[in-house]
């Protein structure tokens, strides 16, 4: 977690987001600045689906997508659109600190026995449906997957913005990534 870069003061807001959208998210998220009136969409926020999580921003400055560990990988028409018609013109891909999706073949049998008990299931199938989606949602490390799926959307949105952030579900507060000795793929 020392790859976490705190912003607790607007010097500390890296400057090339200070000058777009991405800026202004931390500002209202982690300095409680004030809220202005938008009538279209600054942002899009990609995030995790996880209940700890709330965002402190202003009605209408974000598009947002939730899904298991902030993974964008199958959202993407989703991402498109909110880019071409809703007019976002940066991403903040968000991941967080004790992520679900991280070592999710931990919690095989927590997850299958949620299913049979709380929805009813069969084992078997609770079983083949882990099997077959556990791999697609699994993130590894939360910081580095946050990296390459920004890598990824920096490529297919050449003059969009990205920025990689995590929130600490610690404190609340989102914190940038140094990139700069970043071997992601
Ligand atoms: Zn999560």
């Amino acid at each position: 977690m020392n790859r976490l870069v705190p912003i607790n003061s607007e010097t500390e807001i890296p400057a090339h987001f200070r000058e777009t959208s991405i800026g202004l998210l931390l500002e209202y998220h982690n300095l409680g600045k004030s809220h202005e009136p938008y009538s279209s969409a600054q942002l899009l926020v990609g995030m995790c689906m996880d209940n700890r999580k709330h965002l402190h921003i202003p009605d209408n400055f974000a598009y947002i997508i939730r899904t298991g560990g902030a993974n964008l990988r199958y959202s993407e028409f989703k991402v498109s659109y909110a880019i071409a018609v809703g007019g976002a013109k940066a991403i903040a891909l968000i991941g967080h600190t004790q992520c679900g999706m991280v070592n999710l073949i931990a919690r095989k049998e927590q997850f299958v026995r949620g299913l049979v008990e709380r929805a009813g299931w069969q084992r078997e199938q609770a079983e083949e449906h882990f099997h077959h989606y556990a791999p697609m949602f699994e993130i590894g490390n939360e910081i580095d997957f946050i990296l390459s799926e920004v890598k990824r959307l920096r490529f297919r949105y050449p003059n969009i913005p990205v920025a990689p952030l995590i929130y600490r579900v610690e404190d609340n507060k989102l914190y940038g990534i140094d990139e700069t000795n970043d071997l992601a793929p």
